[in-house]
């Protein structure tokens, strides 16, 4: 037996968790060269401790674009010991189903725009995503159109980084170093405003990217397309909101080529952008929606994937075996959870509070108009992106790691950067004051760049 495992896990020092750490744990999303170990130990509202003790003011959602209804929250952690002790867990392959899945799986289809009618569920937003794409070839194939194999996502999108979620990512280096990747993915351009100077210079930006998209189409011939994935608006490539005839036109000339439409609202989902759906008021229409974290607020793993009747009547209907499930799919104690979460986020209102938390973020950041190196600052609901330029005139990207580092550091506020944009995606929970402290705290930092 390791000495690690001989050690009872009780209380230890922050040192003695680092020093553990950095010898037996790897860490997701990380570069080697950062030697620096952070170990998060308690949580309540939007605070972290660390196991130094030291509080950070939670703008990021528990890092990661979750904690909702924020920290610590009794109602959560009652409904899963509950649930454990009544039905922990039980398969729901083939006839078998619980509960808490059958009444979350109605629950999330009252909330969804029309047309998603069935619920299958998954262990987070990658799974999800597996889920979908897997869902949109079964479909054309049970239909007769089983040369439709291809998928159209876009550069810069985040939709997770298994296999073929992670090519369907835009962002460059995860593609590197893992040899031949999930086959027929094509990715066209960003619709990042901000950047359509460069892009398309002179140009109005959707039309460019109609025009875009639809040579892609026709490229890969419209009979062999099976789908195109999007974030209705876009989160790790720093809070992009799309034109708002963007989706409506995709929408169109992705339905006058039988293309279904793959909504990812990992991030915009419950609440994050101000709506339980996202892809409904931007006009997307989707055939398809994939959801997770705020589905749980990240009290538990937990994703979901939304179809129409006649999707799910075509891959799992009568005569047809959906040979596609997980272990954990419809999970009793994470329903169970999602169950709680959702009572919260609808007894206190927080999906309608993030909008009024955007107005808060706009209003605290006005701070930054007249800093040099703010190129733009986006908010969408509770989630806020300040893109940083070396120059305001060229716009050159300036890498925003140290403005995350400095907020941390200076002003025990945990935000997170995504290339040269700072985000913030704090939770629902969060009060004016500490709106007003983080957009101080960001302020401060970038005033006294380096
Ligand atoms: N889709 C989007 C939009 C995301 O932001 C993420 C994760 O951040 C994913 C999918 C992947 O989700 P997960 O990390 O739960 O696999």
């Amino acid at each position: 037996m390791s000495v690690v495992n001989e050690m009872p896990r009780t209380v230890r020092t922050a040192e003695e968790l680092a020093e553990i750490d950095r010898r037996v744990l790897v860490h997701p999303h990380h570069h080697g060269s950062r030697q620096e170990r952070i170990t998060i130990v308690r949580g309540d509202g939007c605070s972290v401790w660390d196991a130094k003790g030291v509080e950070l003011l939670d703008v990021m959602g528990a890092g990661n674009w979750v904690a909702q209804v924020g920290h610590g929250r009794r109602e959560l952690a009652d409904a899963a010991a509950r649930q454990m002790s009544t039905l922990e867990y039980y398969t729901s392959f083939d006839i078998f189903a619980n509960d808490q899945s059958i009444t979350l799986a109605q629950r999330l289809v009252d909330l969804a725009p029309d047309g998603l009618d069935r619920v299958f569920f998954t262990n987070g937003g990658s799974e999800s995503v597996e889920t979908a794409f897997k869902f949109a070839r079964l479909y054309h194939h049970h239909r007769g159109e089983p040369d439709r194999t291809w998928f159209i996502s876009r550069n810069l999108a985040y939709h997770g980084c298994t296999f073929a979620s992670g090519t369907a990512t835009g962002f460059p280096g995860i593609h590197e170093g893992i040899g031949p990747e999930f086959p027929n993915v094509a990715r066209v351009s960003t619709p990042h405003p901000y950047r359509a100077p460069d892009l398309c210079p002179g140009r109005d930006l959707t039309d460019f990217l109609i025009e875009e998209l639809t040579a892609t189409i026709e490229r890969i011939g419209p009979g062999n397309v099976a789908a195109m994935i999007g974030e209705p608006v876009m989160g790790g490539a720093g809070i992009l909101i799309p034109p708002a005839d963007y989706w409506p036109r995709v929408r169109e000339l992705l339905s006058r080529h039988g293309i279904l439409l793959i909504a990812d609202e990992v991030v915009t989902g419950f609440g994050r952008t101000g709506a339980w759906y996202d892809s409904a008021d931007r006009g997307m229409r989707a055939d398809v929606v994939v959801v997770a974290k705020g589905l749980t607020s990240g009290y538990a793993p937990l994703g979901a994937v939304l179809v129409s009747d006649a999707i799910a009547e075509t891959i799992a209907g009568r005569d047809t075996y959906l040979f596609h499930g997980h272990t954990y799919s419809g999970h009793a104690t994470a329903c169970a959870v999602a169950h709680a979460n959702l009572d919260l986020l609808e007894q206190e209102g927080l999906v309608e509070r993030s909008r009024t938390i955007g107005t808060w973020l706009s209003e605290a950041l006005a701070l930054l108009a007249d800093l040099p190196i703010v190129g733009e600052v986006r908010v969408a609901g509770a989630t806020v992106g300040v893109e940083l330029v070396a120059d305001r005139e060229t716009r050159e990207p300036l890498m925003a790691d140290w403005v995350t580092v400095a907020l941390r550091n200076d002003h025990r506020v945990a935000a997170r950067e995504y290339g040269n944009t700072l985000v913030m995606a704090p939770p629902l929970v969060i009060s004016r004051p500490e709106i007003d402290r983080a957009a101080q705290a960001l302020a401060d930092v970038l005033r006294r760049r380096p």
